[in-house]
């Protein structure tokens, strides 16, 4: 049977293709992507001309048949996604699950990520951390989320879209209080890439004050309450906080 590879592509700089991965797309018989416009140009910038399937969140299911039928016919297989490793906040579990449900021989091939990019350069703590991807897009559920995640310990890693960058960071301010360490890594591996770090106040008024503050992709870190804080005053600081999360709420 054909090997389905999963090949990291670049974040933003295509120079971090490895040539490992180059190879390796050169070599198979077909590349599954999510969008095959936006990876055809990639393709076509390393000069291959593959065959191309679309695999996205909305066909996996229907699509993995057709790739593990590939798989199982001889032919190889790599799957890509529009940026970073595939499976990480994109489509691929089921084909992964399927093919190794099968049996069938899945390799990795690392390389960027943009969580593991950001953590490596953001000067927060890295010995535990929690992906948590992305957040609810409305307000009520991303408070809602961001509560239960309030007094975890390990540093807290989200994905968030441009457009939504400023709504998250007034609901951390809210649920997790404006002096909790936060650190947004924008653009990563790109012209513009930023780091915005200290409290959170502090990161919501450098957005502010910067013209591009809100364009282009972010990683959110947050570092993590300390593991020792006494259980007395963290349950002191949850009254205070559920109190005012339930003020707007009453008649
Ligand atoms: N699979 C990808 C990876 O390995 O990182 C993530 C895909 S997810 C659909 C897209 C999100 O990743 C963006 O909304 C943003 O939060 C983050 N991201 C991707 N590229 C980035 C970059 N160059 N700089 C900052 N964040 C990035």
């Amino acid at each position: 049977a054909g090997v389905l590879y999963i090949v990291a592509t670049p974040i933003g700089n295509l120079d971090d293709l490895s040539p490992r991965a180059e190879k390796v797309l050169a070599g198979v018989d077909v590349v599954a992507a999510e969008d095959t416009r936006h990876s055809g140009r990639l393709l076509q910038h390393l000069g291959l001309h593959k065959r191309l399937i679309a695999l996205h969140d909305h066909n996996e299911r229907d699509r993995a048949g057709a790739l593990l039928a590939e798989l199982e016919s001889g032919r190889s297989v790599a799957l890509i996604s529009d940026a970073g490793t595939p499976l990480i906040s994109d489509p691929g579990y089921v084909l992964v699950r399927a093919a190794r449900d099968r049996g069938l021989t899945v390799t990795p091939i690392p390389g960027p990520c943009a969580l593991v990019t950001a953590l490596s350069a953001a000067g927060l703590p890295t010995d535990r951390f929690l992906f948590v991807g992305f957040l609810p897009a409305k307000r009520t559920g991303r408070r809602s989320a961001l509560t239960e995640l309030a007094r975890e310990s390990a540093t807290l890693v989200f994905y968030e879209s441009p457009h939504r960058i400023l709504d998250a960071v007034d609901d951390m301010a809210e649920v997790l209080g404006e002096s909790r360490e936060l650190v947004l890594g924008r653009e990563l591996t790109k012209a513009f890439e930023t780091f915005y770090a200290g409290s959170v106040r502090e990161v919501q008024s450098a957005l502010a004050a910067d013209p591009h503050g809100t364009k282009g992709e972010f990683v959110v870190m947050v570092r993590g309450v300390e593991p020792v804080a006494d259980a007395e005053q963290a349950g002191a600081l949850d009254v205070d906080r559920l109190i005012r999360l339930l003020l707007p709420e009453l008649p």
